[in-house]
Order: C-alpha cells, then sequence, then structure tokens
C-alpha cells in the first residue's frame, strides 16, 4: 500500500474539453477515498488519470513517493477494477484471477497459492473452473475483485464497481469491498456518482463538481459541516432543503424571514457560527436537512420553529414517511423526523437559493391519512 498524491492535477481533452481542473488529493497508506459527484463531473477522468488510462495535461501525481506522470498503466502497480468487470469470457475464473500474474511471468506455483488465496478471500473458491458466463452478476463482481486482489498491488482504484449489481447485491458487495479492504489495508480510490456508497465506504469523501474539488472530508463532517451550496445539496438523501430568506436580527436573536413567515435560528448556532453575524440583513439559503423536521402540531412549545405549510404528496416508506410540501418557497420535503432547524443554515451560505413562492399551510394530518 502506497500514499496516492495528487498536487494541482488537471484534464484537457484534445476537444478543448476541461475535465478535470487543478486536483489536489493527498490519500494515505491505507486509506479509502471516495470520489463522487453528478454526471460528467470529471471522477472518471481523475482516476482514469491515476490509473495511466488517460495521459496528465497538468499537475503532478505521485503514488509511493514515485512520480508517475509519464510512466505506462502496466508499470503502475496499482489495480483497476472497472464498472464492466472486463473480465475475458473464453477463461476460467482461475485463468481470470491469475491473468495478471501470468503477464508477469510468475512462477505457476506461485499463481495458484495467490489466485486461490484471493478466491478464499471473496467466496470463490468453488467456481474457481467456471466461465465468467456461468456466474452471476455477484460472483463476477468478485473475479474483478479477485484480479485486483491478487496483484497485491499499491492501491486499488474502482470505478463504479457496483452499478451493474441489482440493489440488493450492491448493499451486500459494499460492504464486502469495506471489509475486504479493510481487511487489506490496501490504499483505495473508488468513483461512485452515488452519495449513499460515498458515505458508506469512504474513509473520506472527495465531492467534484464541474471539474473542480468542492470538499474533500470524513463522510460525517460532509453531512454536519458542508463547504457550501453543492455540497449541501448533494450529499443526504431526501436532499437538504434549500429555502431563500432574509436573516435578520433582535437584540441577542436572530431569525430568517421565509415569505411571509419568520422562523427562529437557535441560539446555539449563532454560537457555534459567529461568523453568520456578517449575514444580518441578507439574503441567505437556508438549509433544512429533511431528517431535522417534525411535525408541529404532535409537539408542545417551540413555536418560534414552525414553518406553516400545506402537505403535497406523502410518501410511506415503512420506517419513514417522507412529506412533501409547500411552503411559501418552492416544494421541499422531510423524512419526518427530530426537530425542525436544529441544524438550520448550511455552512455555506454563499450563495443565490431558489425563490421564494406563496404562502402555504401545513397539514400535519394528511401525513396520517
Ligand atoms: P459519469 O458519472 O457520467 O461517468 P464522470 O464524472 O466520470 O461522469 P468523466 O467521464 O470523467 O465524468 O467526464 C468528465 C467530462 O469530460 C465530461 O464533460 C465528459 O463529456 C468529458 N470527456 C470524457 N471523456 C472525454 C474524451 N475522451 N474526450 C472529450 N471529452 C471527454
Amino acid at each position: 500500500m502506497a500514499r496516492v498524491h495528487l498536487s494541482g492535477i488537471g484534464k484537457t481533452y484534445p476537444d478543448g474539453t476541461s475535465a478535470v481542473t487543478g486536483l489536489d488529493l493527498d490519500i494515505a497508506e491505507g486509506e479509502f477515498l471516495v470520489l463522487v459527484g453528478p454526471s460528467g463531473c470529471g471522477k472518471t477522468t481523475a482516476l482514469r488519470m491515476v490509473a495511466g488510462l488517460e495521459e496528465i495535461s497538468s499537475g503532478t501525481l505521485t503514488v509511493g513517493g514515485r512520480v508517475l506522470n509519464r510512466t505506462p498503466a502496466r508499470d503502475r502497480d496499482v489495480a483497476m477494477v472497472f464498472q464492466s468487470y472486463a473480465l475475458y469470457p473464453h477463461l476460467s475464473v482461475r485463468d481470470n484471477i491469475g491473468f495478471g500474474l501470468q503477464l508477469r511471468k510468475r512462477p505457476r506455483n506461485e499463481i495458484k497459492r495467490r489466485v486461490e488465496a484471493a478466491a478464499a478471500t471473496l467466496g470463490l473458491t468453488e467456481h474457481l473452473d467456471r466461465r465468467p458466463r456461468n456466474l452471476s452478476g455477484g460472483q463476477r463482481q468478485r473475479v474483478a475483485m479477485g484480479r485486483a486482489i491478487v496483484r497485491d498491488p499499491q492501491a486499488f482504484l474502482m470505478d463504479e464497481p457496483l452499478s451493474n449489481l441489482d440493489a440488493k447485491l450492491r448493499v451486500q458487495m459494499r460492504a464486502e469491498i469495506s471489509r475486504i479492504q479493510r481487511g487489506l489495508g490496501v490504499t483505495t480510490v473508488y468513483v461512485t456518482h452515488d452519495q449513499v456508497e460515498a458515505m458508506t465506504l469512504g474513509d473520506r469523501v472527495a465531492v467534484l463538481k464541474k471539474g473542480l474539488l468542492q470538499q474533500a472530508a470524513p463522510p460525517q463532517e460532509l453531512y454536519d459541516h458542508p463547504a457550501n451550496l453543492f455540497v449541501a445539496g448533494f450529499i443526504g438523501s431526501p436532499a437538504m432543503n434549500l429555502l431563500q430568506g432574509r436573516l435578520d436580527a433582535d437584540g441577542s436573536a436572530a431569525r430568517v424571514q421565509l415569505g411571509g413567515q419568520t422562523l427562529a435560528v437557535p441560539a446555539s448556532l449563532l454560537e457555534r457560527r459567529p461568523g453568520l453575524r456578517a449575514y444580518l440583513g441578507r439574503e441567505v439559503a437556508l438549509g433544512i436537512r429533511p431528517e431535522d423536521m417534525d411535525d408541529a402540531e404532535l409537539r408542545d412549545g417551540e413555536r418560534e420553529t414552525v414553518l406553516t405549510s400545506t402537505t403535497d404528496i406523502v410518501e410511506a416508506l415503512g420506517p419513514e414517511l417522507l412529506v412533501h410540501f409547500r411552503l411559501p418557497a418552492p416544494p421541499v420535503v422531510t423524512d419526518d423526523t427530530r426537530e425542525l432547524a436544529r441544524d438550520a443554515g448550511a455552512d455555506g451560505i454563499d450563495a443565490a437559493a431558489p425563490d421564494s413562492g406563496a404562502v402555504a399551510r401545513f397539514s400535519p394530518r394528511s401525513r396520517a391519512r
């Protein structure tokens, strides 16, 4: 395992498309770093540059202290797992897993030993003589992992390895990848557009938007302290509600005017974020996570943190209820737990939020229907 260091990495394709710009990431030995972002944000390009499958236009890539910018992929000692698995259909599982070792002309005994050890780790021992077409999607995915593991590389690079699996298998394999990575302690860079995958797998998650790094932090920190509105809206499902309002103060108490309504800003929030005072008297984006909302009519007191709204749609998911409702702002979503505005106000109150709309009324009874 090795430290992977990207310093000012950029990629401009020959047609002039700038896919990645000035990417700085320092990935520690044994760390699991997830690159996440919407389609086209440059995450695959970034990974392929580390793998040596895409030329680096600018910046410096080092793995284990060696500058690799001009090193061919085969000499990089990193193993990539592709979304498509890229298995050889005519080879058995054994030969697929051992392929890289055969290419490197390792002794036959060693290949056998290493392939069988990888197969045991992945629960593939019984399937070693099968062809990929006779395996399930999850088993194929394991073979692709096996091919990476068996090489004992300095780093694993994974490009959406779970996206071809059904939802249930994806959850299983997600846990398995986590277990294997932690067991082997191999530095891993993992690309996904799925923020749940990113949050559950990553020691750290790096959020990209249009080729630019927005924030790289442990999952909980991204959730609790998003660096800007993009990260605030991207991390969390359903997404954080972003409402436009005006931050005002009355003595030591602060409040947000949302259309015709007023919402108190908890004093604790102002204490924790003294910088918010700089926004007094200004338009702000108020971020309230769906899980931080509650039904005011079912609770006592705290009327100052109550918003009136009308219910739009109710989605019962079993353990939770998603209530889409209308505020004097665009539709927002809550999954009906905890306290309204407990942690209101994303750190990144720095950009225009959606326009406010008409005043509406929240009808909690409709949730019980
Ligand atoms: P997805 O999740 O859809 O795979 P991504 O975040 O991995 O997206 P990339 O595939 O890295 O994004 O693409 C980043 C940008 O670079 C996109 O605008 C894409 O159209 C562009 N791009 C990718 N490959 C090429 C290429 N060979 N030539 C020109 N532009 C490219």
